[in-house]
């Protein structure tokens, strides 16, 4: 990067000793670089005005040309706010301030022609703004910018040292004028003409001061694409590095085990994208790499048979496997459903958990050992130390999020070379995110339900419909069906929940008289928590009444109602989880959402989404949009998103041809050493200090 660009910012025209305190505390702003990657979050088309009359309370911000008509301060102390009425020919607008008070009113000149800009909202019966930007129209018109005027955050401290969004426009007017052609070239002439791409010092200067609209997408998508592509070129370069350095065994057979199973016991044809998928695996295994794999597929989508089947293949190259799950009652039906699918195979299959006994724990782990067992099935006992395999070439990891990436490398550790990883889980993530956040995993997907399935049929319900709520599920019991009825347990609230929880039981052992009822919560003790479960898995009870425990993989395919209590109070990808619980089987499954009639329009938008589709990566996109990508994939990982101008919610298509670009790149020249990429290596090298530097800090 050239001198001017590390140039420290107190060397800038108009920056005193006192702004560049600020701009360093307030903003982060060192160097004139820092400032050039200022980047304003949104911009003003100063050509478009909206007239008074045309205002309404539901208008996005709006920008007005008229004149203060007259002034006066309301109300007293704490209630105190500064009314100025401003009127252009079509009609008239309050401007209200509830700070800085005596400031404004000093400053305000009636009869002055002025431009405001801002959000109208409705107060009593009128229509306000509420501490709106404004400027004269003589400002205004001779500002430093064009047609779209940049916008800039900043923070109160800053803007009261002149540092406000104008304030920061002009000295960076006055940056951008010296900038020249300070910016090396970070692309190659290749990407260049490919994308059509402008040069970076143009885009730098158009993204602040856009000469036109053409040029200022042009600028848009250049910089976001060079931030992007350089995100995307870390993660995959850090693939490449681990697949030269982890070697893997080499599942190359395909033996008895694989094709005896598949051509007399697959109880069902697979569908093309469970086939796909095993074709995707099998040629991992066979790379002599480790693999690293990630499979998502939404509930129901037939995971577990795509993962016995690569159970097989390690078995048909003399190798162990195991599958992990997160909970007992989960590793119990894995094992009794992979049992009986192999029970007319020569295949041993055994179970650990926390209550297997001394004894046959003591008996598992020497047949562990010696080889005599193939699968081994259970929960996070498996990651105890005694426990050794003799040569485990393949681990199956189910639900994912709930193991961290610490458990997976102690599997590793259990011998000599790293086994293959396949981490299986039904919560999907929206494209954008898995290639940021899994972006040096491989990504497998099961986009495909198996045929024959009823889509679940979602209802909302108000509260005071429960009369109807409760009526379906009598029919639906009187048909011999299961019912699930499911309350929030949100940390903050927890006693409350249990109040709610319990409040709820007790009014559905009153309606119900004549039902049995499982309830299970996290109050019980695990063994009584299974012995619940476990009856309403053998049927003995016909309703289960519980709090959030149930989400996690439980299989009760005659279980066809899901009541969603207090549905409003569930993020989507939760309602999405507990709706799979129930189309399990040939019959028609409903879930029913239950709120009250007060809905954020949040939650209006989740319920509307859970009724309008059952696509759990539909769903997942909607999710992102409500909540942004932060809350997605856990805060931890959300230094990955210190994005200086892309967005992971709106430029996914850009996104994808960074990683498409970034893809072709390391296929042709993985250490970046052809002259066509060296100003791609510079910048990569320069933003890897930098990434490590940024690791190191936090
Ligand atoms: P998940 O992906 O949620 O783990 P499962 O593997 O439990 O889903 O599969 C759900 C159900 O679908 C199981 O009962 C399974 O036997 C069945 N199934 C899986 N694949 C197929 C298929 N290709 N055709 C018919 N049924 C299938
Ligand atoms: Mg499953």
């Amino acid at each position: 990067m050239s001198d001017f660009l590390r140039t420290p910012i107190e060397f800038l025209k108009g920056v005193g000793p006192n702004r560049a305190d600020l701009l360093k505390t307030e903003l982060g702003i060192f160097t004139f670089n820092d400032l050039l990657t200022y980047y304003p979050f949104r911009y003003i088309d100063k050509s478009n005005f909206t007239s008074v009359r045309e205002t309404g309370p539901e208008s996005p911000a709006v920008q007005i040309k008229g004149k203060i008509q007259s002034v006066r301060t309301v109300g007293q102390k704490r209630g105190a706010r500064l009314v100025a009425k401003f009127s252009d020919n079509t009609g008239v607008i309050d401007l209200v301030w509830f700070k800085g008070i005596k400031w404004v009113k000093s400053n305000l000149k009636s009869g002055e022609e002025y431009v405001v800009y801002g959000k109208p909202s409705m107060y009593r019966s009128g229509l306000n703004i509420v501490h709106p930007e404004m400027e004269t129209l003589e400002e205004f018109s001779k500002s430093v910018s064009g047609e779209l005027q940049p916008v800039y955050h900043s923070t109160e401290k800053a803007s009261n040292s002149w540092l406000n969004s104008k304030g920061i426009e002009k000295l960076m007017k006055i940056l951008v004028d010296k900038l020249g052609n300070a910016y090396p070239e970070t692309m190659s002439a290749e990407l260049i003409s490919q994308l059509r791409l402008i040069d970076k010092n143009t885009a730098v200067k158009n993204i602040h001061f856009p000469t036109n609209h053409e040029l200022f997408q042009k600028a848009q998508l250049r910089l976001k694409f060079e931030e992007l592509f350089f995100v995307q070129l870390g993660l995959l370069k850090m693939k490449v590095d681990h697949q030269k350095q982890i070697k893997g065994y080499i599942f190359n057979a395909i033996g008895d085990n694989f094709n005896g199973f598949y051509s007399n016991h697959l109880p069902f044809e697979l569908t093309n994208s469970q086939k796909r998928v095993v074709k995707e695996i099998r040629a991992d295994v066979g790379s002599g790499r480790q693999m690293n794999r990630l499979l998502q597929g939404d509930v129901g989508s037939g995971k577990t048979i795509v993962a016995l089947l690569v159970m097989l293949i390690a078995l048909d190259n003399n190798f162990q496997a195991c599958l992990m799950a997160p909970t007992e009652i989960l590793s119990n039906q894995h094992f009794e459903g992979l049992s009986e699918l192999l029970s007319e195979m020569d295949v041993e299959v055994a179970l650990l958990t926390g209550s297997t006994k001394k004894a046959a724990r003591k008996l598992l782990h020497e047949r562990l050992e010696s080889g005599d067992l193939n699968i081994l099935i259970g929960t996070h006992a498996l990651l105890e130390d005694k426990v050794k395999f003799k040569n485990l070439g393949l681990v199956v990891i189910d639900e994912q999020h709930r193991f961290g990436v610490a458990q997976r490398s102690k599997l590793w550790r259990k011998n000599k070379y790293p086994p293959h990883i396949l981490v299986m889980t039904a919560t999907p993530i929206p494209r954008t995110l898995a290639m940021t956040f899994y972006g040096d995993l491989d990504v497998s997907v099961i986009d495909t339900l198996p045929p024959g399935r009823k889509p679940i049929k979602t209802i909302h319900k108000f509260d005071s419909n429960r009369l109807a709520v409760w009526g379906s599920v009598k029919q639906e019991i009187e048909k011999g069906r299961q019912v699930y009825i499911v309350y929030p347990l949100i940390k903050e609230s927890e006693k409350l929940d249990y109040k709610d929880l319990m409040d709820g039981y007790e009014s559905v052992r009153r309606d119900f008289p004549n039902q049995q009822i499982s309830i299970v919560h996290g109050q019980l003790k695990a063994a009584d928590k299974e012995y619940e479960m476990q009856r309403f898995v053998k049927h003995e009870t016909q309703i289960m009444v519980a709090t959030t425990v149930i989400e996690v993989g439980v299989n009760v395919p005659n279980a066809s109602v899901m009541i969603i209590e207090s549905a409003e109070r569930f993020g989507l990808s939760q309602l999405h989880q507990l709706r799979g619980r129930v189309g399990r089987g040939a019959e028609q499954s409903y879930c029913i959402l239950v709120t009250s009639y007060k809905l954020s329009s949040d939650g209006k938008t989740r319920m509307d989404t859970m009724v309008k589709t059952n696509d759990g990566f539909e769903i997942s996109e909607v999710d992102l949009k409500l909540r942004g990508p932060g809350d997605i994939v856990g805060t931890q990982q959300s230094g990955m998103l210190d994005l200086k101008i892309a967005d992971l919610v709106r430029d996914g298509e850009i996104l994808q041809l960074a990683r498409n670009a970034a893809n072709v790149l390391l296929d042709e020249d993985p250490e970046m050493l052809l002259p066509k990429n060296t100003s791609i290596l510079r910048e990569f090298n320069r933003t890897k200090k930098r990434r490590i530097d940024w690791g190191r800090i936090s």
